[in-house]
């Protein structure tokens, strides 16, 4: 037996571990109980198609991130016969529009076999997964794009598989000299002018569109495209839009296994698609799509084994797409106010004050998951119910990796009515360039009003600002400030401070310069005295914002290099203590070191408790 497993994103073999995902075991599980039935027939009413070895059998499984599985004979190619309709259908709704297509062709079941002549009460094929609805819909291609039409469709069926499909010739010559039945069925199409004068024409476009050639992996490619709303997860192509994708996969719901359809959607639940040349196509919306092949047949016409691969599959794995559960309330990670939470920019002490007190105007709700109709709701009752909101909301968005049409119009709504009550609401987490932003920011009435940060510590730093600037306490960058307000000299007296000093020498910054970098040598401590700086990890991420009066470098009385880079955000002056000249005055003054070792200390043990009480309160959700 042949088994694979790929990815487009890392070849195999290129990680030891882990060696086999569950989901590949289980379908070789399915592989090796399933060959050694051999029930069934190949289909003869084609004689091309009794060339079909019945020992065949493959199965691929490709996930919406583009993975593929695969077992047995997923490679060997055979004709997509009826499995192509799906796609035919969803070509011509694109070219023609749905309603020249409704006017031509119902969707409802017939409850007839494939090939049933019988039309409804006004002269409409039943559905298109019917042979008197899959010609018609060749007619509806054939008019537009004429002697062009099969090349079309092979076009469009090969950018569902991701590659160039070709034809069988044998098959299609065959069916083209014993194909009566269907010759009958597009006749009578021609007589309630479902068809065109060309019924020849159109005819030979059907009999080649199932002649075209797949695989069992091409059938799981194109099956996963209809999966992931029309984009092909292996090349990425957008093949075809998702309104047509949700109509192609009820027809197939509703019709797609010819007369199981109902025993299919009851027992199995997947959208498929089934075709006489014993290919299956199963499309889980938002997971997997499935392609099997195997080319005995039972009485309906569906392939034996493949048919229970998808059983096993569904029933194994509990797929049926009726069988959902999701808890919108896990849509919330976390909901609080800044108590205990600061951004990571220091404050002076009276800034820190009005922070305090006002802890409760600023309100941070952390996100999670997909947002989609059911999640965006119950967010946002979370967000109008009593009591009334903080005046300051800041909703995170950064654990969100998509949102719906749905949970974007209930989300702008939201926002809207926030604004008009006098909210300003701040959206973090998010790019301003990304998809997300825009489908928030369109169905946002004043969409100025918005703010948005890709970092959720510079909207909190935004947010406590204003919070700050209300309150009357704003000092923004402090024109310089006394070494004695240094935390780390506190308690030095002014012999000790003017010693330093000596130590010291004044340096002078341009906003943006680099004042240390991490991984230099750590040999020397700054004193702020007038501007900011901020200190950032080398992967972006800002540990703090400081202003006058702070220290920075302090690290390097502990060690050896710079765990992290300083960037002057404004003009910066501060004093620059050399540690080699600081150590000998350490040694002649040991009382004075003292009092600054005991200041680190307190400096240190603050930020800890700053940094526990986070994890507390994230701990909590
Ligand atoms: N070409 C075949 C026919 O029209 C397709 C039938 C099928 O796969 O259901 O008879």
């Amino acid at each position: 037996m042949d088994v694979r497993s790929t990815s487009t994103a890392s070849p195999p073999g290129t990680t030891g571990y882990p060696t086999r995902p569950p989901l590949r075991r289980f379908l070789s599980d399915c592989y090796e109980q399933f060959r050694s039935d051999n029930s069934g027939a190949v289909a003869d009413y084609i004689p091309e198609l009794k060339r079909a070895d019945p020992a065949h059998f493959g199965i691929s499984l490709v996930t919406i991130d583009g993975h593929i599985y695969e077992v047995g004979d997923s490679a060997v190619p055979f004709t997509i016969q009826s499995v192509s309709k799906a796609f035919v259908f969803a070509l011509a709704l694109e070219m023609v529009g749905e309603a020249r297509v409704s006017a031509t062709i119902g969707v409802e079941p017939s409850g007839e076999a494939f090939n049933s002549i019988r039309l409804t009460n006004d002269n409409r094929p039943f559905n298109p997964m019917v042979n008197a609805g899959a010609i018609a819909c060749s007619g509806l291609i054939y008019e537009v794009e004429g002697k062009g039409a099969f090349e079309r469709i092979r076009a469009k069926l090969s950018q569902f598989a991701g590659r160039e499909l070709g034809v069988d010739d044998a098959v299609h010559a065959s069916e083209t000299a014993t194909g009566n039945r269907n010759r009958a069925i597009a006749w009578l199409l021609r007589n309630y002018a479902v068809l065109p004068d060309d019924v020849d024409a159109v005819l030979d476009v059907y009999f080649r569109q199932c002649a075209i050639l797949v695989t069992a992996r091409d059938l799981a490619v194109m099956a996963a495209t209809l999966a992931n709303r029309g984009i092909n997860p292996v090349t990425g192509v957008q093949v075809i839009t998702p309104h047509i994708v949700a109509r192609t996969l009820s027809v197939m719901t509703s019709s797609g296994m010819y007369d199981y359809a109902g025993e299919w959607t009851y027992r199995v639940g997947i959208p498929a698609k089934s075709g006489v040349g014993g290919g299956i196509v199963a499309a889980l919306p938002s997971q997997m799509g499935l392609g099997t092949f195997s080319p005995l047949l039972d009485d309906h016409f569906n392939s034996v084994r493949g048919l229970k691969v998808c059983e096993a599959l569904s029933a194994r794995f509990d797929l049926h797409m009726l069988n959902r559960n999701a808890d919108v309330r896990t849509s919330i990670m976390a909901d609080y106010d800044i108590y205990g939470i600061s951004s990571r920019r220091s404050r002076q002490p009276h800034e820190q004050q009005i922070l305090d007190e006002r802890h409760s105007d600023i309100r941070v709700l952390e996100l999670v998951g997909a947002m989609n109709f059911g999640t965006i709701d119950y967010v946002t009752r979370k967000l109008t119910g009593e009591p009334p909101n903080a005046p300051l909301l800041i909703i995170d968005f950064r654990r969100v990796p998509d949102i719906t049409a749905a949970g974007a119009e209930l989300f702008g709504e939201t926002l809207t009515a926030l604004g008009d009550g006098g909210v300003t609401t701040i959206v973090s987490g998010v790019e301003r360039s990304s998809t997300l932003w825009q489908a928030i920011s369109e169905r946002t009435a004043d969409a100025r009003r918005l703010r948005c940060f890709t970092l959720l510590d510079d909207a909190i730093e935004w947010a406590e600002d204003q919070v700050i600037y209300r309150h009357g306490g704003f000092t923004d960058v402090k024109e310089s400030s006394h070494l004695h307000e240094q935390a780390l000299l506190a308690e030095l007296g002014e012999d000790e401070i003017a010693a330093i000093v000596k130590l010291s020498t004044t340096r002078r910054y341009e906003p943006g310069q680099r004042i240390i970098g991490a991984g230099e040598p750590a040999s020397s401590l700054f004193f702020l005295q007038s501007g900011m700086v901020s200190v950032k990890l080398p992967s972006g991420v800002r540990l703090a914002s400081l202003g006058p009066g702070m220290e920075f470098g302090e690290m390097a009385i502990l060690e050896q290099s710079r765990s992290a880079d300083v960037f002057a955000d404004t003009p910066v002056t501060c004093l620059e203590l050399p540690l080699d000249s600081f150590a000998d005055y350490r040694r002649l003054h040991p009382e004075t070191s003292l009092k600054i070792m005991r200041n680190l200390a307190a400096i240190l043990a603050r930020r800890l408790v700053a940094a526990n009480a986070k994890v507390d309160l994230l701990s909590a959700y």
